[in-house]
């Protein structure tokens, strides 16, 4: 099911690189090789932006209706083979089926949206200041979407953009995560065999720097949207600014879960759990610093160190969570651990690679939660991405907010109260993209908006109707008709 090698798409065809050049993808569960994936550089990069430049007019001439319809024959595709590209998900992030069945029941959602808004390109039309003159607003392609992605929803993530900057009638130029080529890839057989016209879609793989870098670069490419790292988006900002693109950033997190005083304890354990751990922690929405109100600190931890310790780490369906995305990221984790611990941090559990005869081989973090540490420590500041969270003690609920608030992120925030007042401050003044009551630090349904402020994100939102306002060119319309004429 998996083939040894990954090529690119471009458009229908599937091509090694110009340079047959391959790296190899290794397997997190076990460290093995997995597949070799085409190593593609700037030429094959042009060549695809080439595909898109020639595609893109007939397929802007499509009817959205039509551009939807064939969209919907990717989903159902999609449906068909669901479990397969859920074992693919699964086998390259080291994931249970099970979280890969959900995540792939999560892009389709995301494709049925978008698919259906073939309906619904709605632009506006309003009044105008003079008589016998008509004003409207029409949504118009853009051209070539660049599309830059991270490996740790790898479904979710190639759904969340090539269906929205396909329907807007832009051609697409996916660069997937080196971390998840077979993810990409089979989604673009199945756009094959959905029948997308050939150059209307392209997937790349490769790394960043020689496959992302030239087609943010490229002047043909109109938009930009990338999902990654604030280092990563800062650089890509700067270089897309440079030449006009528009840019769309979903960048990184640190984000907060209050647990005030008047708090249901078991449900704010659970939800910790799930937020902090769930695809071990991959998640741009992860909860990694956790506010206590100190009249019940003390209890809340021990309930939560002692279920953390009961986390299963695998990839069966049993497990809680799984492996990290590579050798790299876990060492890093490991590392930023000890560190703290040096500054005089307490581990309350976890911290260390997983050595026993299970996990050894692949890169497996037990969960893990620290104490003592300052708000502007290191680790209380950069996103590890990984199974680790912070306890913070706090005073009240203005300390509470005031520190939620104490970061250079703003992605998500969630906060366990019985108090409306205290509910409906919280969501007012948090600065976020997000803001959930009573449950976990969470993404946005396909068709709500997600982003971040500060440096997680430039402002964009995507998924909604709201990314249509990234794939899309609005043109104002005025008509002027002479009533004598009539
Ligand atoms: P990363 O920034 O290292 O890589 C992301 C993608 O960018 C990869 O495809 C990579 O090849 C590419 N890339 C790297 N350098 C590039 C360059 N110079 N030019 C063009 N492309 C380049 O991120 P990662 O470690 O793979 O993913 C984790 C990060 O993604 C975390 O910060 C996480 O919070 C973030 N993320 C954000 C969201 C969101 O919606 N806000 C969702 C998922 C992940």
């Amino acid at each position: 099911m998996l083939p040894n090698q990954i090529p690119n798409w471009i458009g229908i065809q599937e091509q090694p690189t110009q340079a047959n050049e391959w790296f190899e993808k290794l397997n997190p569960a076990n460290g093995h090789l997995l597949c070799k994936v085409a190593r593609s550089r700037e030429a094959d990069i042009k060549q695809a932006i080439e595909a898109a430049k020639k595609a893109q007019p007939a397929w802007a001439d499509t009817p959205a209706v039509q551009r939807g319809m064939i969209l919907h024959k990717i989903v159902v595709g999609m449906q068909n083979r669901q479990s397969e590209i859920a074992a693919i998900v699964a086998a390259e992030t080291g994931k249970s089926m099970k979280e890969a069945l959900g995540e792939t029941g999560g892009a389709i959602q995301c494709g049925l949206f978008y698919a259906s808004e073939g309906q619904r390109l709605y632009g506006r039309t309003t009044t105008s200041g003079t008589a016998n003159k008509y004003a409207m607003t029409i949504r118009q392609p853009i051209g070539v979407a660049g599309l830059i992605i991270a490996a740790n929803t790898p479904i979710a993530n190639v759904a969340w953009k090539v269906f929205p900057s396909l329907i807007c009638g832009n051609a697409a130029i996916l660069k997937a995560a080196e971390d998840t080529p077979a993810t990409a890839w089979i989604f673009g057989q199945i756009a094959k065999e959905a029948g997308l016209p050939d150059g209307v879609l392209s997937i790349m793989q490769g790394f960043g720097e020689e496959a992302g870098a030239p087609l943010v670069a490229h002047q043909d490419v109109g938009v930009i949207s990338f999902t990654g790292s604030t280092e990563v988006g800062r650089i890509i900002n700067r270089v897309a600014a440079e030449r006009f693109a528009r840019i769309s950033l979903e960048l990184g997190g640190k984000n907060p879960l209050v647990v005030c005083d008047d708090a249901d304890l078991e449900n704010a354990t659970k939800w910790v759990l799930l937020s902090a751990f769930s695809n071990a922690g991959q998640r741009c929405a992860s909860t990694s610093r956790i506010i206590i109100f100190e009249s019940v600190y003390e209890k809340f931890r021990d309930m939560l160190v002692e279920k953390t310790k009961k986390l299963k780490v695998g990839i069966t369906d049993d497990c809680d969570f799984g492996a990290v995305i590579n050798e790299g990221q876990l060492l890093g984790m490991v590392s930023a651990v000890e560190k703290a611990k040096k500054n005089g941090a307490t581990i309350l559990c976890g911290g260390e690679r997983m050595t026993d005869a299970e996990h050894k081989d692949g890169y497996f973090i037990a969960p893990t939660l620290i104490e003592n540490v300052d708000p502007h420590d290191e680790i209380s500041e950069c996103e590890l991405f990984g199974p680790v969270a912070l306890l913070f003690k706090v005073k009240d609920f203005e300390h509470a907010l005031q520190m939620a608030n104490d970061t250079p992120y703003g992605l998500t925030a969630s906060i366990h109260t019985k108090s409306i007042h205290r509910a409906t401050r919280f969501y007012d003044k948090v600065q976020t993209g997000v803001a959930v009551v009573n449950a976990g630090t969470h993404g946005s349904e396909p068709h709500m908006p997600f982003g971040g402020r500060k440096l997680s994100g430039n402002g964009s939102r995507e998924p909604g109707t709201e990314a249509l306002n990234i794939y899309s060119e609005l043109k104002d319309v005025y008509i002027n008709i002479d009533p004598t004429q009539v």
